[in-house]
């Protein structure tokens, strides 16, 4: 495993690699790595010849006023993980290197990025979708791993793949779940221990969900305000949204249909927190994925 700094270098390697006509997969993560991102590196291991994995806390999604400065960094079990999924190349910029001084150049999708998470977190997307064309454009991958756990995130740089014209196929990856339904996450570790059990009221909740549907409740209201009452009498949390949306184009819905999501982010304490199914109803069994 080669721990690679500079783009010059990075950039050697992956032309050798393409020159031996290696499939080139690649992770971008912000580090503090735990089994969601596991996942990730397992399927692009099974799938490439080579597998980049990136580190990099991009400051550029953070507002100021969020957690930028206490965001975990762990580069030493960082390191022993990547070896672990048999990682070939981490790539860790520094701040320096992607944003020099003087920077100015920066992706924005419009309209998806103000909805869902892009409400309450006004920029971050901007800084999510620019960071990865940054990276894209250092690795030149042929698939690009991403999670479901991030479904917003997910759904904005797969439009910038297509409407920018990126060469590089993009692989969504399953939710991992601590035991009890928490959706991992680098930020869980923010959690006290009170937080930490009420944590999973979240998957409850959409668990709940899912199950009232199942029985025939179709009212996306009435879904909605059971899950937020749940929320309220189960843990601390202050509700950021909860909200059905189609899942191939984000927008929200008034009425249930056949496949739908339904996202939600809630603070609990300092941490904010999101989660998300999907949901496929069949018309005669009322069956459900
Ligand atoms: P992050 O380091 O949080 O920016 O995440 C890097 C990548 O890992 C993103 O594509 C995330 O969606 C994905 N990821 C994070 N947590 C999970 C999880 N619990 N299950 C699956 N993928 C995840």
């Amino acid at each position: 495993m080669r721990v690679i700094r500079s783009i010059h270098s990075l950039r050697q390697v992956i032309n050798k690699a393409k020159r031996q006509n290696k499939k080139i997969g690649f992770v971008p993560t912000m580090g503090a790595l735990h089994d969601g991102h596991r996942s990730l590196l397992k399927k692009c291991r099974r799938e490439n010849n080579l597998v980049v994995l990136s580190i990099f806390v991009n400051p550029q999604q953070f507002a100021p006023h969020e957690d930028y400065a206490q965001y975990p960094r762990d580069k030493k079990k960082d390191e022993l993980l990547a070896k672990k999924e048999n990682v070939d190349i981490i790539f860790y910029p520094s701040e320096e290197i992607m944003y020099p001084k003087g920077y100015l150049s920066y992706v924005t999708v419009e309209s998806i990025s103000d909805l869902l998470c892009g409400k309450s977190r006004p920029g971050h997307f901007k800084g999510v979708a620019t960071i990865v064309a940054k990276l894209l454009n250092c690795v030149s991958p042929d698939i690009l791993y991403l999670g479901q756990k991030d479904a917003q995130q997910a759904y904005i740089l797969k439009k910038m793949i297509a409407d920018l014209n990126f060469p590089v196929k993009v692989k969504i990856c399953p939710i991992i779940r601590e035991n009890d339904g928490l959706a991992m996450s680098s930020r869980n570790r923010y959690l006290t221990q009170q937080e930490r059990k009420e944590a999973p009221i979240l998957f409850q909740s959409l668990q709940e969900a899912k199950r009232k549907i199942l029985a025939g409740e179709r009212n996306l209201i009435t879904i909605s305000r059971l899950m937020e009452s749940n929320i309220k009498r189960y843990s601390h949390g202050k509700l950021d949204y909860i909200e059905c949306v189609d899942p191939g184009t984000l927008a929200p819905l008034a009425q249930i249909q056949k496949k739908f999501m339904i996202a939600l982010a809630v603070k609990l304490g300092k941490t904010r927190l999101i989660d998300n199914i999907i949901i496929q109803i069949y018309a005669m069994g009322q069956r459900i994925k």
